[in-house]
């Protein structure tokens, strides 16, 4: 079998690679062992206002928000309590830009939804791409493709010839082994419980009304606890708890700070880890998702990162096949993307500094007085540490390929949001390639043209006579921005510049 793309993993981010694929028009396989997604490994549930504009993109942002539990107005808020049926200590709201609605900011507010809703979505999307029941064994590259072997659970074998390969499988990789690369990076020593269960009638128990995290901050047993839908399916993570020897009712119940009724579906033991892959490629084959980088959860950035990797490498690759650009574009996808997972894991890594046991005191397990007494400290406490895990839009929004080279000097960010009309964005109105937005009767306009015609590359002109002539890429970051476009396009699908000039 023949195929212009291969994707090894099919969890959110090779699915992410393969809908931006079929995006941009170029067919993929994506081998994936698991049958069906993990609905009881819920890990991922802050689906960035990033992701969420990335999604609207591909036309599924409204699928996943109507398949979502939780409402995106239902709240934005994080309480810090004593436990989940005792005292507030304090509350943090706007959280994970889930207050966007209808935002100057961002097409689109950010939305808590359980990883496998969002990977079934995906799935829907991939179509017969996706092969499930499959794994990639290994893989040998040579001049003009990938052959890539692939088994399937009853071990049967087989070879597939691929032009180009995307590892998405995740922390423990075979492309990354298969291409030599290494993780870099260190795990943290705290061990993490991660539990599923069933508590009916608790929600009406509680008295800190709706949140989408309760930090439990009793020195007892800290942790952080939500609701996965809207009935009694609840998620928590008992911190500093190692597998062996756990038992989850009891954790539960520690939480809940009484002995309620509860059912456990599902444990999930886990160490955060900063790790950033030494390298994201060889010639022909990519690294993205986890796969290429870890870190810790605090922030929710983890598979939202994978997504910034599959439309930066997705379009790129749709580029070269399709003829537009030279391979050398595909150099600088581990050039954009690296130094943004690096950032992203330190800031995680920062998050992860202050948490449910370093906020926790005895003292707020005492009676009314003694609580009281320490109540401010600890809110305080939160207020100073806890903030940029809850306001990060400077890094989800904010992040840019200022410095790449093929984006102008002084661009690269992602070229801002505003709303043309009601409901519609300038972000809905940009081509699949690339955009012109500006005025489309400045000579720069005209020139921008000349270089589409002489490359053969799309492009859609927004006609927007205030906003700086600007070059927008597929991913909806700026190429280039200003009055004389020298080799603009050019620059920005790594095509060599053409001297025109003495
Ligand atoms: C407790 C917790 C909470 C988290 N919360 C968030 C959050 O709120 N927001 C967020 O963005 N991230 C969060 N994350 C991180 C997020 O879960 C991961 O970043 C995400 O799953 C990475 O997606 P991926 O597709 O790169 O890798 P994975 O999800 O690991 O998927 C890899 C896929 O590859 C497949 N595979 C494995 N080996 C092979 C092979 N040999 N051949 C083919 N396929 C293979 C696997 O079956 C799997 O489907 C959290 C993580 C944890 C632990």
């Amino acid at each position: 079998m023949d195929v212009p793309v291969l994707v090894a993993g099919g969890g959110p981010v090779g699915l992410a690679v393969a809908v931006e694929l079929a995006y941009q028009g170029v067919r993929c396989l994506v081998v994936e062992p698991r049958e069906e997604v993990s609905w009881l490994r819920p890990r991922a549930k802050t689906t960035s206002a990033r992701s969420m504009e990335l999604l609207r993109r591909w036309g599924l942002a409204e699928r996943v928000r109507e398949r979502a539990p939780l409402a995106v107005g239902w709240s934005d808020q994080a309480v810090f309590v004593s436990s989940l049926l005792g005292r507030e200590i304090t509350r943090i709201g706007g959280c994970f830009g889930l207050d966007l609605v209808g935002s100057e900011l961002a097409a689109e507010p950010g939305q808590q939804v359980p990883q496998p809703l969002v990977e079934e979505v995906l799935r829907e999307a991939v179509g017969d791409a996706l092969l499930t029941g499959w794994q990639v064994t290994g893989l040998r590259e040579d001049a003009d493709g990938v052959s890539v072997r692939i088994a399937s659970a009853t071990g049967e074998e087989r070879e597939v010839r691929a032009r180009y390969v995307v590892g998405c499988d995740g922390p423990r990789s075979v492309t990354r082994a298969a291409i030599g690369a290494r993780y870099e990076g260190r795990q943290d020593a705290r061990p993490n419980f991660n539990i599923v269960f069933r508590a009916p009638g608790l929600a009406e128990r509680m008295p800190h009304g709706p949140a989408v995290h309760y930090w439990v901050l009793n020195p007892a047993q800290p942790g952080i606890v939500g609701r996965l839908d809207l009935a009694d399916t609840w998620w928590c993570i008992a911190q500093g708890v190692p597998a062996a020897g756990a038992d989850p009712m009891r954790l539960v119940r520690n939480l809940a700070g009484a002995d309620i009724e509860a059912e456990i579906l599902a444990t999930d033991p886990w160490n955060a880890r900063m790790l950033l892959a030494d390298r994201y490629a060889s010639g022909r084959v990519f690294l993205a998702g986890d796969a290429a980088h870890q870190n810790p959860p605090y922030g929710g950035h983890g598979f939202n990162t994978g997504i910034g990797d599959a439309v930066n490498l997705g379009w790129k690759l749709a580029a070269v096949l399709h003829g537009w650009a030279p391979a050398a574009l595909l150099a600088t996808y581990e050039t954009e993307r690296r130094p943004v997972a690096a950032d992203t894991i330190e800031a995680a890594a920062a998050n992860m500094a202050t948490l449910a046991p370093e906020l926790a005191d005895p003292a707020l397990m005492g009676d009314e007085a003694e609580f009281e007494k320490v109540r401010p400290a600890v809110a305080e406490a939160v207020r100073r540490t806890k903030d940029s895990e809850f306001h990060s839009l400077d890094l989800v929004l904010g992040y840019t390929y200022e410095g790449s080279p093929i984006v102008a000097e002084g661009t690269g960010e992602r070229l801002p949001h505003r709303w043309l009309a009601p409901g519609v964005s300038l972000y809905d109105r940009l081509g699949r390639g690339f955009s012109v937005v500006g005025d489309r009767r400045l000579p720069g306009a005209a020139a921008l043209a000349g270089q589409v015609r002489e490359l053969g590359v799309p492009l859609r002109v927004v006609d927007l006579p205030d906003v700086p002539l600007t070059l927008v890429r597929p991913d909806q970051h700026v190429a280039w921005r200003g009055e004389h476009p020298d080799g603009a396009l050019r620059r920005a699908l790594s095509h060599r510049p053409v001297s025109s000039r003495p």
